[in-house]
């Protein structure tokens, strides 16, 4: 027996002809002898319109009492949904996420999911019903009415489909899971922004989940980390029509070909500074622990290199975020003798693609389409498979559509296939079952995969950078014009200046310094350049790094721990990268393999 699960978007059900139609999707899959899951969202703007009721109350709903209002949207939709079912004759039974046993911690308004039962819907299932699930919701130990985050229906569906594949009653069980919406799949971009976007045939797991927790917000970006996971293949297609979507599976080499995949925007970022803080461990552990004890994510990380014993740390979060991070910060920095500067007028663009990793010149080629338009970089990060640049809020729009041409990303990605890549269903590639069936009882703890260092990267620093459009290509492209791979790129504003740090080889690190050096002089001020090769690099490896606030903050803590400073850090979905002293490199190493338990 397969097992489909459905999920229908808050604009697919936002009407009775919407409603009625999803209804009819889920019969064709059942008549076609599959077992069948609805998952759905609140309709339409509901959740918008239930949140304005709220704030017709109070400026500070509680969380609790958030969730009890936010749940009661999709409520409405697995009702309708279930008559529509039965309208049309087929068995059709609706719950709640309490009511399939969808547990999840305590953090209101954006909770993880800790474990889900599967014995009401398989009782469901093998009598014949469809099961309708709402999406978005889940209830704590304590019976709380919880809600998943925005967007978290897609999570809600990906996590049942995982579930039902891999608990002790459904091994081996055939999963698809298709995610329906209001576009036809996965576009290169927004193409409400972009109307250039060009629809994808196929994305990897990381390359989506990477943009999707750079803004892309086709899909929530906590629903691939657990279609990774799990090993769930994904397709997202239209609710309006039978075409092909674009499918989200394992990375396939014709993937790496080109660089650049997509890129996407937040637009709503707020960009924090704690400037002069001692230069010493423990510091950032310090900052990063205040942030994420209230469960903010933060994004973008680009802390610089110490002078004079004081270091400035820069970094941002979703703006609707930055109050509370301020109300936590701005005790520490007094306490530190820091100073906290903040922006809420800035957004965030970024490109991924799972080809980055194998050629040169990406930020290069980033840089030069945002300096063509006149766009001001405030500050850039680089991943393993994704490079971010802070630009100003009324930029934002140009710079997509800038990156976007400067990659090509209407034409086809190098030889995608044109039909759908298979799937893995019943294949397990290099995983071993009992290992993911284990981690079902806590199906949202971060999954730290590796932790490897490298000591062959060294790095150079510009102090005072003026802050223009240019300055910074300027760099990059005399290093690059040397056939010099940069690989990570951290640029942090403070004031008018920034202070620029990126890696290169070490065999090449002399000539990098070199060629900066020129640049620097040519751009004038009084820019103090310098290289140091006594770093390693820390790569821990996983899924869901960054938007699990826990394990920045474990990192930090292990290393403050241990005495050990921190150089530089970079943050992705797959990957967070710290660079430490060489000397310190080992002791780092070990530390965080025992702390995330990876030579038990
Ligand atoms: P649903 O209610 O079905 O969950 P969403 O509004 O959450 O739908 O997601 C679909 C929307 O995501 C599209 O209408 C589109 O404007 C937007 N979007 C953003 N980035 C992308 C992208 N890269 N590809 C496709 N759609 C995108
Ligand atoms: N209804 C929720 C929201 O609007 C969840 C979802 O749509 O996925 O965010
Ligand atoms: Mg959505």
């Amino acid at each position: 027996m397969r097992l489909v699960v459905q999920k229908f978007g808050g604009s697919s059900v936002a009407n009775a002809e919407g409603v009625m139609a999803a209804a009819r999707k889920a019969i064709r899959a059942k008549r076609m002898g599959n077992q069948v899951i609805v998952v759905v969202s609140a309709r339409g703007d509901t959740t918008d319109n239930l949140i304005e009721l709220a704030r017709e109350i109070t400026e500070k709903p509680p969380a609790r009492e958030m969730d009890m209002l936010l749940s009661t949207g999709e409520q409405i939709s697995i009702a309708l949904m279930a008559m529509a079912i039965q309208s049309l004759g087929e068995k059709a039974i609706s719950f709640t996420g309490a009511q399939v046993g969808i547990v999840t911690d305590s953090t209101h308004t954006k909770a993880r999911i800790k474990s889900i039962s599967t014995s009401r819907m398989r009782k469901a299932l093998e009598d014949g019903q469809i099961v309708i699930v709402a999406g978005f919701q889940g209830m704590d130990e304590d019976f709380n009415i919880t809600t998943l985050g925005r967007g978290g229906s897609d999570t809600t569906a990906v996590a049942l489909a995982a579930v039902m594949k891999h608990d002790s009653q459904g091994p081996g069980l055939e999963v698809a899971c298709d995610i329906f919406t209001d576009v036809d799949g996965v576009y290169t971009t927004d193409p409400r922004i972009v109307p250039e976007a060009r629809k994808m045939e196929a994305i990897s797991y990381d390359e989506m989940l990477e943009l999707a927790s750079v803004g892309a917000g086709v899909m929530h970006s906590r629903s691939i980390e657990f279609a990774k996971k799990f090993d769930v293949p994904l397709q997202v297609r239209s609710s309006f029509s039978d075409s092909e979507g674009t499918w989200i599976v394992p990375e396939k080499e014709w993937m790496t070909l080109v660089p650049v995949c997509g890129a996407a925007m937040v637009r709503e970022e707020a960009r924090i500074s704690i400037e002069g803080v001692p230069d010493k461990p423990g510091i950032s552990h310090q900052v990063f622990n205040a942030v994420s004890s209230r469960n903010i994510v933060v994004d973008m990380i680009a802390q610089s290199v110490g002078t004079n014993g004081k270091a400035n740390i820069g970094f941002t979060v979703h703006a609707n975020e930055l109050s509370v991070a301020v109300e936590v910060l701005q005790p520490l920095a007094d306490e530190l003798g820091a100073k906290l500067f903040y922006d809420a007028q800035v957004s965030k663009v970024s490109v991924v693609g799972a080809g980055m990793r194998s050629h040169t010149g990406v930020a290069e080629k980033m840089f030069a389409a945002l300096v063509a338009e006149n766009i001001n970089l405030r500050m850039i990060t680089t991943g393993d498979i994704k490079i971010s640049v802070l630009v100003n809020k009324e930029d934002a729009d140009k710079a997509l559509g800038a990156v976007h041409r400067a990659f090509n990303l209407e034409k086809t990605r190098a030889q995608e296939p044109a039909s759908p890549p298979a799937t893995t269903n019943g294949k397990k590639y290099g995983r071993d079952l009992l290992a993911i069936t284990q981690q079902l009882a806590s199906m949202e703890e971060i999954l730290v995969s590796n932790i490897h260092a490298s000591t062959d990267q060294g790095r150079i620093t510009l102090f005072g950078l003026p802050d223009r459009p240019g300055n910074c290509l300027k760099i990059f492209q005399a290093i690059a014009g040397h056939g010099i791979v940069v690989d990570m790129i951290v640029q942090n504003l403070s004031g008018e200046k920034a202070d620029l740090s990126f890696s290169v080889p070490i065999p090449q690190i002399q000539k990098a310094l070199e060629l900066a050096r020129e640049v620097a002089k040519a751009i004038g001020a009084d820019i103090h350049a310098s290289a140091d090769s006594d770093n390693a690099t820390l790569y821990v490896l996983g899924v869901g790094m960054r938007s699990h606030t826990g394990v920045a903050r474990k990192i930090f803590g292990t290393l403050a721990q241990e005495g050990i400073n921190i150089l530089m850090i970079n943050t992705s979905e797959t990957c967070i990268s710290v660079v430490v002293s060489q000397k310190q490199g080992e002791l780092a190493l070990a530390s965080l393999r025992a702390a995330f338990g990876l030579d038990a």
